[in-house]
């Protein structure tokens, strides 16, 4: 494809560059073109089983992983409805779009919610919390994302379990949506009592399933929670995995799916994992302040970068743009930062090539907008140190 001035894109694929649904392994897209199996088989019953007792070391815990058919936001439900009660006093950590979503799924089941609001960019300061549990120590669940997607920060998990797992009747429960599988984030070591990932996100699978666990911890108060559950009944689930099923309809496609992704991550190991995403992230951060863009989150995920874009131009434009002259989809910001800000995620079968066809035509969007912010030699300088960048960091 030529754009207007004159960049040859030789190689036309479509790239999905998005923080989620993110490209798909060959490997797992002839999974997912398999003919059906019934969920009540001899074959499925060992998958079933494989991928419960393998998604555990992806979780990283000896606590069960069970498998819903939802989305991400049925999953974060989930885990507010197993173990909390109306009238129950929650930390609702605010730091973009899903944080909000969180904070009012509590409320509309009647918890308590007291909102943590952390500046849009920004990660949120442990003391802040530590303060509010000092002062609220019958505060029964704390939430927060792990990655804030909207706005691309990664939230101090680690510290924050430090600071909640010392009070003995409060929850950490965390949206891990595009955090578990992109970065570490040892459930059992960093004592996290509750923890959601989701299919299509860090998990490279299509849109659909949610993946949660819960803490030894968590567990003492799962019997007692009061808010209405049913499709969402954790310990209807556990029963049905115990007898090797699920407790509605396997969802036997993405399932399969899972089997494979979990195979592959297990051949590579976790570390290569995280290593490749972080490596992506890098490159994108480097190469894409040379061009113009700064970053947006002061504390940057490995899983989604954020680039505030220049302020004479629009970033709902340039994304459109993207894709329509380069065949690259990307995503906007949302909310207070549309039109700031563009969100380029890292997770999912992504080959180098495509990173640096990103880096040119990025610098090509904001050519096309301003034609004096950047030279077509000063792009091809960044594209060639992006290719001189991948080749000397493996
Ligand atoms: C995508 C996302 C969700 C919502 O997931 P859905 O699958 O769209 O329901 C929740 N939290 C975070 C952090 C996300 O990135």
């Amino acid at each position: 494809m030529t754009s207007d001035d004159g960049f040859n894109d030789v190689s036309n694929e479509y790239s999905l560059l998005a923080p989620g649904p993110v490209n798909l392994h060959p490997e797992v897209r002839k999974a997912l073109a398999l003919p059906m199996i019934h969920h009540r088989t001899p074959e499925f019953d060992k998958i079933l089983k494989r991928v419960l007792e393998n998604i555990k070391k992806v979780f990283q815990t000896t606590q069960e992983v069970f498998l819903l058919t939802t989305t991400g936001s049925g999953g974060m439900e989930a885990l507010l409805v197993n173990t909390l009660s109306p009238g129950d006093k929650v930390l609702a950590i605010v730091s973009g779009k899903f944080g909000e979503r969180w904070a009012d799924m509590a409320k509309h089941y009647g918890a308590s919610v007291t909102v943590l609001e952390v500046p849009w960019g920004e990660a949120v300061q442990v003391s802040l919390v530590e303060d509010h549990l000092k002062n609220n120590p019958d505060t029964r669940a704390v939430l927060c994302q792990a990655c804030e997607t909207s706005t691309a920060v990664s939230h101090p998990i680690r510290e924050l379990a430090d600071v909640i797992s010392k009070y003995s009747e409060t929850l950490f429960l965390v949206d891990a949506i595009t955090a578990l599988g992109a970065y570490p984030l040892p459930m059992d070591e960093w004592k996290i009592d509750g923890l959601v990932a989701g299919s299509q996100k860090a998990f490279m699978l299509p849109t659909g399933m949610a993946f949660i666990s819960f803490s030894q911890k968590a567990w003492k108060f799962i019997e007692g929670a009061k808010f209405p559950r049913y499709y969402f009944d954790v310990r209807k689930e556990k029963k049905a995995n115990a007898s090797g099923e699920t407790f509605f309809s396997s969802n036997v496609a993405i399932i399969r799916a899972l089997d494979v992704v979990l195979n592959l991550i297990q051949a590579q190991g976790l570390n290569k994992l995280f290593h490749d995403i972080h490596r992506r992230a890098e490159l994108t951060r480097i190469f894409a302040q040379k061009l113009g863009f700064t970053l947006y989150a002061k504390s940057p995920s490995d899983s989604v970068t954020a680039l505030t874009v220049p302020s004479h131009m629009d970033g709902q434009k340039i994304r459109l743009h993207l894709e329509e002259a380069h065949n690259i989809t990307i995503m906007g910001g949302q909310d207070q930062a549309k039109g700031k800000i563009i969100r380029v995620g890292h997770m999912g079968y992504i080959q180098d090539q495509e990173l640096i066809r990103l880096i040119a035509s990025l610098g090509h969007c904001l050519r096309h907008f301003d034609p004096a912010f950047i030279s077509v030699e000063q792009i091809s300088m960044v594209a060639d140190e992006a290719r001189k960048w991948l080749e000397q960091n493996p």
